[in-house]
């Protein structure tokens, strides 16, 4: 059959970032050396496929501590948690691992440094987020999530001029810097960085510049709670693309494709390569058969394993 003329561009870099493989490798680690079961708080990072292929492996997934049973190994996800669940987990008699990604790690230390010095401390991020709760709940009192610019309008402080932010590590710059605009107008003297937006998360973001004048239509391979992917498809739709976020290739609604020359397909940090593999296989099966993959910035980043806390 000759070409059709209809094409794949595949993003770089995509997928996997250091964070979330470490925290994988984590549970296949404990997996082995302590055996089945081993517990996480948590999704270890917000991807179905991924949770559900831990779980064949004899690994379960709670909301709560409370359902971990006393002395069992318990693995706290990506996200990061507060200090009263570390608290929480020392006080249920469990052995614990940390699965936090240093990047959220570097974050929790700017919290606890601008609160020692006496700042309000504003989280830019989502509520309800676990990296955003883990962030808020390093410190005892005085921290104010802010997703909004009404919110940035309306938080109140204790002292207007101690007043400093950090930020969620998957959000989109361009959402950030309207938000820091109008906490600045407010507070002259706020602190903070640029943002904490880790280098995988602005890397995949920027792979998606300009790609709006080249296709039509993005598919971001990502589950509906990751918010570095939900960020990536709105990224690409601001560059001129439609967007949408999908699990696996089932996910494909077929009138998507209706008058579509060329699809960009990506994939967030917590979503393995396989999927994206399994999408363009299934697009290049319904004539898609042109085939492009992007240079991407090499990441090179890499973090070892965690391990099992000492108790004290
Ligand atoms: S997306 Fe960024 S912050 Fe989150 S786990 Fe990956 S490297 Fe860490």
């Amino acid at each position: 059959m000759g070409k059709t003329g209809k094409k794949i561009i595949l993003a770089n870099p995509r997928g996997f970032c250091a964070g979330v493989e470490r925290a994988i490798s984590t549970v296949q680690l404990a997996l082995k050396q302590y055996g089945p079961p081993i517990y996480v708080l948590h999704e270890i990072v917000h991807n179905k496929h991924v949770v559900h292929g831990l779980e064949r492996m004899g690994t379960i997934f709670v909301d709560d501590l409370v359902d971990v049973p006393r002395n069992a190994i318990c693995i706290f996800s990506a996200h990061g948690v507060s200090v009263a669940t570390e608290m929480r987990a020392k006080s249920l008699g469990l052995r614990t691992i940390d699965g936090t990604c240093p990047l959220v790690g570097s974050v929790h230390n700017m919290v606890e440094k601008y609160y020692a010095e006496g700042y309000d401390v504003l989280i830019i991020g989502y509520h309800n987020h676990p990296e955003v709760e883990g962030t808020a709940g390093r410190v005892a009192g005085n921290v104010h999530v802010i997703t909004t610019v009404e919110e940035a309008e309306q938080v109140e402080v204790q002292d207007g001029s101690k007043v400093a932010y950090v930020t969620q590590t998957t959000l989109s710059q361009d959402d950030i810097t309207v938000i820091v605009e109008t906490l600045s107008q407010r507070f002259p003297e706020i602190r903070g960085p640029k943002s904490n937006i880790c280098y995988a998360t602005l890397n995949r973001q920027r792979a998606m510049r300009d790609l709006g004048e080249r296709c039509d239509l993005l598919l971001v391979v990502g589950s509906k709670n990751s918010s570095n992917s939900n960020r990536l498809r709105e990224v690409g739709e601001r560059s001129g693309m439609r967007g949408y976020l999908i699990d696996d290739e089932h996910d494909i609604d077929m009138n998507w494709l209706h008058n579509v020359s060329t699809i960009c397909i990506t994939a967030g940090a917590s979503a393995p390569e396989q999927l994206v593999q399994n999408v363009i296989r299934f697009l290049q099966k319904r004539e898609f058969d042109q085939f492009e993959e992007m240079d991407g910035k090499e990441e090179r980043l890499i973090f070892e394993p965690a391990v099992l806390q000492s108790r004290k």
